[in-house]
């Protein structure tokens, strides 16, 4: 089910108001619903001590969203600079950011940690050698290659950029462990949207069954597990949501198991962010024009710069015409930005109730990897964020861009560089 009927509830009666307030196009996030999915996270997790969500930033990087999910106890988990600064703005401080980049940077490293610190992930055993500072503690981004399958957003592990493969897993922690590191976390991230709980059960058992390989061979206790985020959402109506509640129950299962076995065991970490806020966040549009050729097209006053998952991923996002209920008049139609990208479709022979110019289309789950993922290809602009609060009122957390944003990075003193002249200065 997408778009929750609580959320429709809360929007719905005061839309009219909201657009005009406002002026469409935007995302409004519904905080009620991210607080209730994050409750509902921690449930289902209860009997597993330790555990914690590292709620993955770029789903939402906005910092009031972040308040929010740092409120309810989560940490952050980062894969660039901008995210760590964005995690430390709202107060989060060493344990409670998790860095999971990849092809890092020197000076990615250095914000890494700068400012409090943060839990290093590192992605390949050569990042070892050029930490200019040894972590108190080391994580490893593992990946199985063949060993698992992987899904179709994500692809195959063994066709990842992602992770230390299997046979460097022991190898990785050796070397770690001569550099003197002593505590020690193992981290993977398999599929992305999968809302088969088993596939997630299996991974906290991969990943125990690689601790216990560890332990035999290096004696190391690892002091946690990160099965990654890659939890998925029902975009589609007849789409079953996951069940987090056997996941988290198999999950406490096996952990038990373990320290029956070993004697302790390590904490588990998360780092969902679709889960926790997608089907809280859509996209308001307003269909401007309609053209019939071979087909016919709506065309509304958002482009895939508000949101790229139907362009890039094919994905399907469920839409509503405001105020309009299926009546058995549906035609389908395509739901068209204005870029010249032919991709540039919300949706592609959707049956939809008949849309006049003017309508409202509320385009659902765009809470994660939304506005996010949004890019400026042709001048298109990045619109608003909203914010339905769980007191009824609506802010403005993000303005839309304007053309200054976009020809800023065009204004700046003139530095011009003769390379010919300077080989005639300089040449002996
Ligand atoms: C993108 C990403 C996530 C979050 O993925 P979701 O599908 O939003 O849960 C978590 N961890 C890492 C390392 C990621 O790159």
């Amino acid at each position: 089910m997408p778009m929750s009927e609580a959320f429709k509830a809360r929007l719905n009666p005061i839309l009219p108001d909201i657009v005009a307030h406002f002026g469409t196009p935007f995302h409004v996030y519904d905080e009620v619903g991210i607080r209730e999915t994050g409750a509902r996270l921690k449930d289902a997790f209860r009997d597993v001590q330790g555990f914690r969500e590292y709620f993955a930033v770029k789903a939402l990087p906005n910092p009031h969203i972040l308040s929010i999910i740092r409120e309810m106890g989560f940490g952050f988990d980062c894969s660039s600079v901008a995210e760590l600064v964005l995690s430390r703005q709202v107060g989060a401080r060493g344990d409670d950011i998790m860095f999971t980049s990849n092809n890092t940077s020197a000076s990615e490293f250095e914000a890494a940690f700068a400012d409090g610190g943060c839990i290093i992930n590192l992605d390949d055993i050569s990042l070892l050698k050029k930490l200019r500072q040894i972590p108190v503690r080391i994580c490893f981004r593992y990946n199985p290659g063949e060993r698992r399958s992987g899904n179709a957003i994500i692809g195959k592990p063994a066709e990842a950029k992602y992770g230390i493969s299997d046979t460097q897993f022991i190898e990785a922690y050796r070397q770690a462990m001569a550099l003197g590191v002593q505590r020690f976390g193992l981290h993977t991230m398999l599929v992305s949207n999968e809302r088969n709980h088993a596939y997630m059960v299996e991974t906290v058992k991969m990943l125990l069954d690689l601790i216990t390989t560890a332990k035999r061979e290096l004696g190391i206790a690892f002091e946690f597990i990160n099965i990654g985020g890659g939890l998925g959402i029902p975009y589609r109506p007849e789409d079953a949501s996951l069940d987090i509640h056997t996941l988290g129950q198999e999950a406490a299962g096996l952990l038990n198991q373990f320290e029956a076995q070993h004697g302790y065991k390590p904490d588990l970490h998360m780092e969902s962010g679709r889960y926790l806020t997608g089907p809280h966040g859509v996209l308001v549009t307003r269909a401007i024009n309609q053209k019939e050729t071979y087909r016919h097209y709506v065309g509304v006053d958002a482009s895939m710069s508000a949101l790229m998952r139907p362009g890039m991923y094919n994905a399907y996002h469920h839409i509503d015409v405001y105020g309009k209920n299926a009546t058995g008049e549906e035609r389908s139609v395509d739901v068209v930005g204005a870029l010249c990208e032919n991709n540039d479709k919300f949706a592609v022979q959707r049956p939809l109730p008949p849309i006049d110019d003017g309508d409202l289309l509320i385009i659902q789950d765009t809470g994660a990897h939304g506005h996010a993922m949004g890019f400026n290809y042709n001048g298109r602009l990045r619109p608003q964020e909203l914010l339905l609060r769980s007191n009824g009122d609506v802010e403005r957390i993000r303005r839309a861009e304007t053309l200054d944003d976009y020809f800023s990075t065009l204004q700046f003193p003139p530095n011009r560089f003769s390379p010919v002249q300077s080989i005639q200065t300089f040449a002996p």
